[in-house]
């Protein structure tokens, strides 16, 4: 990718325009990438740089320890957590869970093990030399994977519905807080309800339009087809890999690529795992259920375990920008506050207990 889907207020710093004086202060205004009915969008290096700075400013390198957690218990107490790590147990005051979808990608259950499928995420190698690749998918990565490897190859897209063009991961309202509270939390947390809310509103498999030329140029010089369809079998013959598609149409490639997306990270057994030990309720297909104005993740008797949500995980709350910038934004600022306010009570219970302390020493 050359540039960013969202615009340049969406970065991972506190202030919106921090990207755009960032842009400012280093003579990159031109990297503030003009968009048809859109706001500018910062192009990748712009935005990664500018990561980079956020990261330096605030020494966040200097916070960052590098391990896989396994498990989350409760300390004796209520005194905090323990993260079980492959680095050892770390304990904390609080965590928040900020998985992103989990690592686990979708594979169709007729690719799965196939030599020569691939999934653009797990493994594949852009440079690797075809002739022709089958791309598999919908949405944006699959359309961008198709318009960049068609620069050098014969390139097919198979897409199980026409593509559609969006602008935007779902609608610009959906950023804003009084939106949500309006229209997602007048359901109950973890609801169907809630569930069937987000998925109408977020455009999932989508394209943005500014990719629509370079699309239209690419079939045109004819190294870019499109086929639209659902896999019936997919067979491998003399180093290539056929998909038969179920309405008949075959199509033949040295590779396919899988673009299909993620699998859902609310049943991800990691978040299983946390839900069952911390025994804290899941709702519809698996969701957290989450406090709306915290994003802690609630206990069934009300009590409260300093454990937040943010990303995907936390959809059924943040809402359809909940796995992207915008909604980690937001995320970002409740759960600050949330802690912050945690932290001003358990320092205001201390101060008690020592002026108790004092009196009855006294
Ligand atoms: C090509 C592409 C373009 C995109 N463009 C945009 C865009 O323009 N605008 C936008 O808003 N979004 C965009 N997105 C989506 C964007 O990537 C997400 O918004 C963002 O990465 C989500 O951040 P996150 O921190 O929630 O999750 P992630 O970035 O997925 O991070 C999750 C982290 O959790 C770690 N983790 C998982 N499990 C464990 C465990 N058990 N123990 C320890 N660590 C663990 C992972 O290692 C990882 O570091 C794009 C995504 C892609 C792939």
């Amino acid at each position: 990718m050359e540039a960013l889907r969202s615009t340049f207020v969406h970065h991972v710093g506190t202030e919106p325009f921090g990207l755009e004086s960032f842009a400012e202060a280093n003579d990159r205004e031109d990297e503030l990438v003009s968009t048809v009915d859109y706001p500018p969008r910062p192009s990748l290096d712009l935005f990664l740089d500018y990561a980079d700075y956020v990261i330096d400013r605030k020494d966040l390198g200097s916070l960052h320890r590098r391990a896989a957690v396994d498990t989350i218990y409760e300390l004796p107490g209520e005194t905090g957590l323990r993260l079980e790590t492959t680095v050892g147990p770390i304990d904390t005051d609080h965590c928040v869970l900020a998985i992103g979808h989990g690592g686990r990608y979708r594979w169709p259950d007729l690719a799965a093990g196939l030599d020569g499928v691939e999934h653009v995420w797990e493994g594949f190698d852009p440079d690797a030399s075809a002739n022709r690749t089958i791309v598999v998918g919908g949405g944006i990565t699959a359309a961008q994977l198709a318009c960049e490897l068609s620069e050098t190859e014969s390139v097919a897209l198979l897409s199980r519905h026409p593509l559609e063009w969006e602008v935007s991961e779902a609608d610009p309202p959906w950023i804003n807080w009084s939106h949500i509270e309006e229209h997602l939390h007048e359901h109950l947390p973890g609801s169907s309800d809630r569930f069937e809310v987000i998925s109408d509103a977020r455009n999932a498999a989508t394209v943005p339009p500014y990719l629509y030329q370079e699309f239209e140029n690419r079939i045109d010089e004819g190294e870019l087809t499109l086929a639209q369809g659902a896999v019936g079998s997919a067979t491998v013959e003399d180093g290539s890999v056929r998909l038969s598609l179920d309405h008949g149409l075959q199509l033949l490639g040295d590779r396919v690529v899988l673009a299909t997306g993620f699998e859902p990270v609310f049943d991800h057994p990691f978040v299983d795992r946390i839900g069952d030990e911390l025994e804290l309720p899941r709702g519809y297909r698996g969701m957290p259920v989450l406090d709306d104005e915290t994003l802690a993740w609630q206990c069934e008797d009300g009590r409260s375990v300093p454990l937040y949500v943010s990303g995907a995980l936390a959809l059924g709350t943040v809402g359809p920008y909940a796995p992207n910038i915008p909604g980690a934004r937001r995320a970002g600022d409740r759960i600050a506050t949330a802690i912050a306010r945690r932290l001003r009570g358990s320092r205001a219970d201390s101060t008690t207990e020592s002026a108790h302390g004092t009196e009855v020493s006294d």
